[in-house]
């Protein structure tokens, strides 16, 4: 039951959730599959950098995407089949998530993508990369994929500040992001943005200044991620040191309804947290209580009596 104004919602969210956006355009169930193509990452092979961001598994942002030894369609329809038994009418988005998904000779992309969209239920397509792997060759490849089927494509940003970029080893610049961002949206290509909130050094305002920012780029859709440990990371070794935090669960929460009250109330809000795979996560512990750390955001916008954007253009 409705029990929010908010205009992107029909239940007690005060913000406007993936969930929503894809009843509404599908009007039925609709899933993400995660997959692994096995494209590898500029950041690790020392094209750009070597050991990746320093956040990162081995299994290359894609700890819930499946085996890469398999073939992308049986990755897919493992997932597709577990989910039927669920749902069975659901809709399926083939989601090429593990690693830097244009970082591969163009033919090979455009195949993998065009194999991608006839996988049985699929109704669109989202590719995640770096934007600094976008160029103008890229980007019409991708604008033709557009014009076929529901794409997206995500960036992973993270932080608008180059010095945590640094510390974070990114090996980009938020100047090369807003380049292969623009050529992106130059083509009306749908853009979702990653960022992460307790990144080493980052104050709260530095936090909800890069959500402000990103916000005012108006992508079609925004991950708000939070820092967690993954044993075997670089943050790992730097966690036992005692040089990186993790955030406290109220911390947090405060953050993240911060961030929603500045970000356009069009921009769909695919994730307000982050979860990493239970056996591997090191902290913030509480974060594995994903819908505990959601039902707290959604109380604290209670609380508040606020929405999604209802500061956008006020600080
Ligand atoms: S760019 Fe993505 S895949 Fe590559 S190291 Fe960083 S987080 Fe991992």
């Amino acid at each position: 039951m409705k029990s929010s104004n908010f205009r992107y919602s029909d239940d007690n969210k005060r913000y406007h959730t993936y969930n929503y956006y894809l009843r509404h355009k599908y009007g039925i169930k609709v899933f993400k599959v995660p997959l692994n193509a096995n494209f590898g990452c500029p950041n690790r092979d020392g094209t750009k950098g070597v050991g990746g961001c320093t956040y990162c598994s081995n299994k290359m942002s894609g700890d819930f995407a499946g085996d890469p030894i398999l073939d992308i369609e049986r990755q897919y329809d493992y997932v597709r089949q577990v989910l039927l038994k669920k749902w069975d009418n659901a809709k399926c988005i083939p989601y090429f998530q593990a690693g830097t998904n244009t970082y591969a000779p163009i033919e090979k992309q455009k195949k993998l993508f065009e194999r991608a969209m006839t996988f049985k239920n699929a109704v669109g397509l989202n590719i995640s990369t770096r934007a600094d792997c976008i160029n103008e060759e890229i980007a019409d490849m991708l604008y033709d994929i557009s014009q076929n089927t529901d794409l997206e494509v995500e960036l992973g940003l993270q932080t608008i500040y180059d010095k945590t970029a640094e510390k974070i080893n990114r090996c980009h610049t938020y100047e090369d992001f807003l380049k292969g961002y623009n050529i992106l949206k130059e083509r009306k290509i749908n853009i979702c943005v990653h960022i992460i909130n307790g990144l080493p050094g980052e104050t709260k305002d530095m936090m909800i200044n890069t959500a402000q920012t990103v916000g005012a780029l108006k992508p079609h859709g925004l991950k708000i991620h939070l820092l967690y440990i993954i044993k075997g990371t670089k943050m790992y070794e730097q966690f036992l040191r005692g040089e990186v935090k993790a955030l406290e669960r109220d911390e947090y929460v405060q953050i993240v309804c911060d961030q929603l009250e500045r970000i356009p109330e069009d921009v769909v809000i695919e994730r307000v947290t982050g979860d990493g795979v239970k056996e591997d996560l090191i902290a913030p512990l509480w974060s594995l209580k994903k819908f505990c750390v959601m039902n707290e955001i959604d109380k604290e916008m209670l609380r508040r009596n606020s929405y999604q954007g209802i500061l956008v253009g006020k600080d």
